[in-house]
């Protein structure tokens, strides 16, 4: 924890504690000081894998580079953020609801902590193949066939100019449908055009694939899907 997170924590505790007093309410200053160090830093989440676990498809020092450096610069900007502004977040995914109450680096950097730990869950070695069972059931149900699927997702990624997602979401009616975002967007954001429950999520960001396939973001696109957890997917759905 920074020092200046631990001084907003200290500050509000006593804001509270007096508060408490005030109100004459015995026992009440302590739930108020357990509320408030209930909010911790963001943590990066470790890989459920190893580095070169998803070799040759994403190479080793792709996947070392952007968890423990691309990632984890994500989390320290935005506790860093979050510290600076002395902000309320609540948890990741409540901070991604409202992301329209905060600055600009709490979106950046909170989208970024949120699409990436999703991110590395939809990925494992001896993944790939085709989808079976309910997932298989629900694809053909919205798109006819997997590779119809596919060819949506990877165009999505393809048309998607700079940086930023392509998705597979839950819309409000249930139905799958694909889109993008950009940058560290995510389709949980108040303020996406692209909204709905993610299922499964292509960082399209050149830093995913760049020391692999340089500027060929269809080739990292279709090997992207000899990696696929498809375990993760039905468990998103
Ligand atoms: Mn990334």
């Amino acid at each position: 924890m920074s020092p200046s997170r631990r001084d907003f924590l200290k500050k509000s505790a006593l804001i509270a504690a007096a508060g408490a007093a005030v109100s004459i309410i015995p026992g009440s200053a302590e739930g108020a000081l357990h509320a408030f160090s209930a909010q911790d830093e963001f943590t990066l989440p470790p890989l459920a894998y190893a580095y070169d676990a998803l070799e040759p498809h994403i190479d080793r020092m792709t996947m070392e580079i952007h968890h423990s450096k691309h990632h984890q610069a994500y989390v320290n900007n935005l506790n860093k953020a979050i510290n600076e502004g002395s902000l309320e977040t609540g948890t990741l995914d409540q901070l991604v609801a409202g992301i329209s109450k905060y600055p600009m680096a709490v979106r950046n950097n909170g989208g970024g902590h949120w699409n990436h730990s999703f991110f590395w869950q939809l990925m494992r070695p001896g993944g790939g193949g085709a989808p079976s069972g309910k997932v298989a059931e629900a694809i053909n149900q919205s798109f006819g066939s997997f590779d119809e699927l596919k060819k949506q997702i990877n165009e999505a990624g393809l048309k998607r100019f700079g940086s930023g997602w392509a998705w597979l979401v839950k819309n409000n009616d249930g139905k799958l449908v694909v889109g993008s975002t950009p940058n560290q967007d995510n389709p949980l954001m108040d303020v996406s055009d692209f909204k709905g429950t993610p299922i499964l999520a292509i960082d399209v960001w050149e830093h995913a694939y760049y020391l692999k396939y340089q500027n060929k973001r269809a080739d990292y696109l279709q090997a992207w899907w000899n990696v696929i957890n498809w375990e993760k997917i039905a468990a998103n759905l």
